[in-house]
């Protein structure tokens, strides 16, 4: 059998995979079993911040596989603690809990919303707002978090105590939190999976008001949004946001699983012994993947990223075809003439990897894309949505 047929005949069938194996990659180009090249401008959705087999990262990797690849969270190790705190100076929260995923993160954000306001609130405040059209995860209360309609209908019933407002409608988030007893607000700056649709940062001062004045959490989903892709460390520091809790994951450690959710001095303490915890969280091996990331996001890669955005914008919005380009940094939305599909698929032929984001093809090439294949992508781009 091919890989593809093992694939279909032994894999659930959650994937509606494109017609690609990739078998290899190097930086931003990978390869297939038929020895085709691409661009990817999608980098295994938003995961892999430096590309494929990072030099760096690979090294960090292989060192700490050599040495201790797990001990449980029984032990201390040195990656988790190190990691850690460079997440806590670097964004100046408190401390943080490490997990795998990005549902992960934010279950532990709800977890500590609802235990926080129970014992500041009222043991009745367990209502955590979320946006429509936000995507928050897969599990059953994550779920419920996703303010996405077609998400849930095949799961019912999911985890009470989720309320979901239109994102941009400051005045119907202050009726939310005056009609439901709740916890915390929590946001993506820039909704992802939703299409790439930016929050205003007017509406996101608005509502960072409303809770404060309602005594709630806020709470931003950084999961796609975080690690230096939208040109600042974490996007919440665009949108001059003081959150409470920040969950992030998918870039956080480069192509290994790790998700984080940090918290701030208000909640730093509320989950002790016994109250959560995730046998692989923290791993040696994925916070030691995450430090050789982190440590590289500084102000010159940022200020890379934030020209290289700039540039593609630019290029984008001239293009035929194109009707709107939408996000920030290297996160971006393309309204297509042609179904976003098409595009998508268009570009595969001629050697780009693409995304789709509802409507939209979604961009998410790594960090440190050389300017020389963002332009050939722009150019096969070009060709594509015309
Ligand atoms: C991808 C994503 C998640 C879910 O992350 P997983 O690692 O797939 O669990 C949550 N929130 C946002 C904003 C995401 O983009």
């Amino acid at each position: 059998m091919t890989i593809r047929e093992l694939d279909q005949a032994y894999v659930a069938h959650t994937y509606n995979r494109f017609p690609v194996e990739i078998v290899s990659g190097k930086g931003s180009v990978c390869r297939d079993s038929g020895g085709k090249e691409y661009i990817d401008m999608g980098t295994g959705i938003a995961v892999n911040t430096f590309g494929y087999a990072d030099e760096a990262w690979q090294r960090a990797v292989a060192e700490q596989a050599g040495k201790l690849q797990h001990t449980s969270n029984l032990y201390y190790t040195e990656p988790c603690a190190r990691l850690a705190e460079m997440l806590c100076r670097r964004t100046g929260m408190s401390r943080v809990f490490f997990s795998n995923s990005g549902a992960e993160a934010n279950e532990c954000a709800i977890k500590t919303a609802r235990k926080w306001a129970a014992e500041h609130l009222g043991p009745e405040y367990s209502t955590v707002i979320t946006l429509r059209n936000s995507f928050h995860g897969r599990t059953l209360t994550t779920l419920a978090a996703t303010g996405q309609e077609h998400y849930h209908e095949l799961f019912r019933p999911l985890t009470p105590g989720f309320v979901h407002v239109d994102a941009g409608d400051a005045e119907q988030l202050e009726r939310a939190f005056r009609e439901n007893k709740a916890a915390a607000l929590l946001i993506e700056c820039v909704q992802g999976e939703g299409g790439v649709v930016p929050l205003s940062r007017d509406y996101a001062a608005e509502a960072e008001q409303i809770v404060r004045e309602h005594g709630a959490l806020l709470m931003v989903d950084e999961v796609q949004t975080g690690n230096g892709r939208t040109g600042t460390l974490y996007a919440y520091e665009q949108y001059g946001l003081k959150p409470d809790v920040v969950s992030t994951a998918k870039g956080l450690a480069g192509g290994l699983p790790l998700g984080a959710t940090l918290l701030g001095e208000r909640v730093k303490d509320t989950l002790g012994f016994g109250d959560h915890g995730s046998t692989f969280g923290g791993n040696p091996v994925c916070c030691a993947a995450a430090l050789s990331i982190l440590s590289r996001l500084d102000e010159n890669l940022l200020a890379e990223v934030r020209e290289k955005s700039a540039y593609l914008v630019s290029a984008l919005r001239a293009m035929p075809g194109v009707k709107e380009v939408t996000g920030l940094g290297l996160m971006l939305g393309i309204r297509t003439e042609k179904p976003a599909a098409d595009v998508v698929a268009a570009c595969r032929e001629r050697g780009v990897l693409c995304l789709t984001a509802k409507d939209k093809v979604r961009l998410l090439p790594a960090l440190n894309i050389p300017m020389e294949l963002l332009e050939k992508a722009a150019e096969v781009l070009r060709e594509a949505v015309k």
